[in-house]
């Protein structure tokens, strides 16, 4: 079924300060279900990768450089319209202007380390799922 699945990251300032499972709790409470999850160590080339359309912006060696600065738990999450639904309880990328409730407002640091990430299209959530878990790893609801 198309559209059900998102690729998500706690970050490391998130995993860092205890959160994983207070932001995973949130996420259950939200009616999504944890298809696949992991923690790892982002290396350079990867982040790079990852944040490739930010290369140019100023904020792309920063950004890098603590994405890759310790470890990250990512994972799959399946809902109905999960690309949308998880980034609306994500919250706005500057958790200063991320709604009451979300995960941003509530465990956000500043602007960059902003405790969450959340594919932004169906096309980039293949992507993503693809690039981190093989099929032997997801424990889809939707698919074979
Ligand atoms: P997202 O889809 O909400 O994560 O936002 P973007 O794709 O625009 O940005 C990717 C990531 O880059 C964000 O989640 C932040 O960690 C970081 N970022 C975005 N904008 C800024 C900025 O203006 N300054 C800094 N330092 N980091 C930023």
């Amino acid at each position: 079924m198309a559209g059900t699945k998102t690729f998500f990251i706690i970050k490391p300032g998130a995993v860092r300060h205890e959160h994983i499972g207070p932001i995973l709790a949130k996420i259950n409470a939200n009616g999504f279900h944890i298809a696949a999850l992991k923690m790892l160590m982002l290396d350079r080339h990867h982040a790079e990768h990852f944040y490739s359309v930010h290369r140019e912006k100023p904020f792309f060696e920063s950004l890098v450089t603590f994405m890759t600065g310790g470890p990250v738990v990512v994972g799959i999450l399946e809902k109905e319209n999960a690309v949308a639904a998880y980034r609306k309880l994500m919250g706005a990328t500057d958790p200063a202007k991320a709604a009451e409730g979300t995960i941003r407002r509530l465990f956000a640091e500043n602007i960059e380390r902003n405790a969450v990430h959340g594919s932004d299209s169906d096309e980039n959530a293949d992507i993503e799922c693809d690039f981190f878990f093989s099929k032997s790893e997801r424990f889809s609801k939707f698919e074979d």
